[in-house]
Parts: C-alpha cells; sequence; structure tokens
C-alpha cells in the first residue's frame, strides 16, 4: 500500500527534476517576448516593478528606479532587459497570473 510520506517523497523528486528542467530551458531561451509590471508605490512600502518571459518564465526584478528605458536588475545583470518586446501589464495580479507554479519555480 502506497503511503502519504512515498507520495510526498515521489512529488518532492519530480519537483526537483521540473525545476532542473526548467533551469535549463531558461538558459537556453532568447527571451523574445516580455512583460513588464511598472510595480507600485504609494505612501506605504514599495513594490518594485518585475519582467517576465512569456516562453520560459524567467522573472527578474528592477530597483524602485527602473522603468520600460532604463530598466536596472535590482539582480544584477539583466537577462530581460534587453528584450525585444515588452508587453506593459497593468496590476500585480496580471503579473503574478503569468508565473509559474512555486513548486517547479527554480
Ligand atoms: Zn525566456
Amino acid at each position: 500500500m502506497t503511503t502519504v510520506l512515498q507520495i510526498e517523497r515521489r512529488f518532492r523528486r519530480i519537483a526537483a527534476q521540473a525545476k532542473e528542467q526548467v533551469r535549463a530551458l531558461q538558459e537556453a531561451c532568447p527571451h523574445p517576448e516580455v512583460a513588464h509590471w511598472r510595480g507600485y508605490h504609494s505612501s506605504g512600502t514599495p513594490t518594485n516593478p518585475r519582467r517576465i518571459c512569456l516562453q520560459c518564465k524567467l522573472e527578474e526584478r528592477g530597483s524602485w528606479w527602473s522603468n520600460e528605458i532604463g530598466w536596472r536588475c535590482e539582480e544584477g545583470d539583466t537577462k530581460l532587459g534587453g528584450a525585444p518586446f515588452l508587453r506593459p501589464l497593468d496590476d500585480a495580479e496580471d503579473f503574478y497570473a503569468l508565473r509559474l507554479p512555486q513548486d517547479i519555480d527554480p
């Protein structure tokens, strides 16, 4: 009889394999189409702008001073900053809907 622990172990092994495959796809992707969300700022805490490749789902978070023209990736060198086409997103929910499921996001 299969136990819950066995199912959990199998799921973790499959998720680890999926993460590795996604990572390899992201390394090889030319990032042909990228979506951009401007972030959010009010009197409270700002939320930095973000970008995501629509083909491989690689994400980058920009600094607060980033915009569509002068993208500054917070994690260092940008992989998505020079993308040929940016699809602007109106709100955070549109951006979050494009993300990978957390279990396979490398
Ligand atoms: Zn890509």
